[in-house]
């Protein structure tokens, strides 16, 4: 095609290509979840339609993105890791994380109606995501991440349930519940809930204390063998069907699920 005399404006455009052989995490979260969650009465501390829109939002991003190896969510955010040689966009970062953001936006509305059939969402008040891109360089600095979200939601988990069960069981107001906790530290927070209420925290669904893991599991192939596949090996796995998407509620911080999944960390 004839190039006009417009195009030199071309130039002004800047690309950020992301560090070669290292992970690119990229992490989506809610935009105004807080008011969000309250327009369409989210149940609190934990809503479960709406952390089921969001695991499934998240697999299904999985599935459309093969470079996608794992992934960790809670509350309204999302991480994603890409396999450390992957090629998508050329690492070219805005590329990736607007697409992260608008696909996991465009599956996050079409299930929506799923679990909240009595609550069609408003043209005033409709979900978005913003998504941003960080690198990893070491497996150390990869996992590290991965216990900082997995930390950070246990620690939020562990607020709400005992600030929602003042408020809702024990007939506290938002201000006086805030109160109560601001000098608390963990284990005043475990002795609230069982001494007042008779709740074992260590009871509540692991969903709401561990977050939600969704990772690649590979059919049929011992991880030993996984781990030594080529890109184009596992990529023919893929096409055959023997890939799996799972859901998990667990430990990520210790050693246990690494170990059993040597490509995480290929
Ligand atoms: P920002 O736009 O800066 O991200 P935000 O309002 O989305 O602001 P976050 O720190 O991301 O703030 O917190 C998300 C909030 O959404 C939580 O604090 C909680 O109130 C609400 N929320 C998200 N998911 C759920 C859920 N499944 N059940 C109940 N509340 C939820
Ligand atoms: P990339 O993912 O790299 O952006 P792309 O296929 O989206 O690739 P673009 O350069 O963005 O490529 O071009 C968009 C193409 O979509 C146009 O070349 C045209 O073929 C098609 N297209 C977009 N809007 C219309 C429309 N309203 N009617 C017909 N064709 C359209
Ligand atoms: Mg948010
Ligand atoms: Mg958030």
């Amino acid at each position: 095609m004839a190039k006009s005399r417009f195009e030199y404006v071309k130039q002004f455009e800047r690309e950020n290509y992301l560090l070669p052989d290292s992970w690119i995490v990229i992490r989506v979260d809610g935009r105004g979840f807080h008011r969000f969650s309250s327009h369409y009465d989210f149940r609190k501390p934990n809503d479960e339609r709406a952390l089921r829109v969001m695991n499934q939002a998240a697999g299904a991003v999985m599935r459309s993105i093969p470079d996608v190896m794992m992934a960790y969510g809670d509350s309204d955010e999302y991480s994603f890791v890409l396999r450390k040689n992957c090629t998508l966009f050329e690492r070219r970062e805005s590329k990736l994380v607007s697409t992260f953001a608008s696909t996991f936006t465009a599956y996050y509305m079409q299930l929506w109606p799923a679990e909240f059939p009595d609550q069609p969402l408003e043209m005033a008040h409709l979900p978005t995501f913003d998504s941003r891109a960080v690198v990893y360089p070491s497996v150390r600095s990869l996992r590290d991440y991965f216990s900082w979200r997995q930390a950070d939601c246990h620690i939020n988990n562990l607020y709400n349930t005992t600030f929602w069960t003042l408020v809702q069981q024990g007939g506290r107001t938002t201000q006086q519940a805030e109160e109560e906790l601001c000098k608390t530290v963990s284990s005043d927070k475990h002795e609230i809930l069982f001494s007042k209420f008779g709740i074992n925290y260590n009871n509540e669904p692991e969903m709401y204390k561990k977050g939600t893991t969704l990772v690649r599991e590979y059919l049929d192939v011992d991880p030993e063998t996984v781990a030594t596949l080529s890109s184009r090996q596992l990529e023919r796995l893929r096409k055959k069907n023997k890939v799996e998407v799972r859901e998990l509620y667990v430990d990520i911080i210790g050693d246990a699920f690494w170990n059993e999944r040597p490509w995480l960390l290929m």
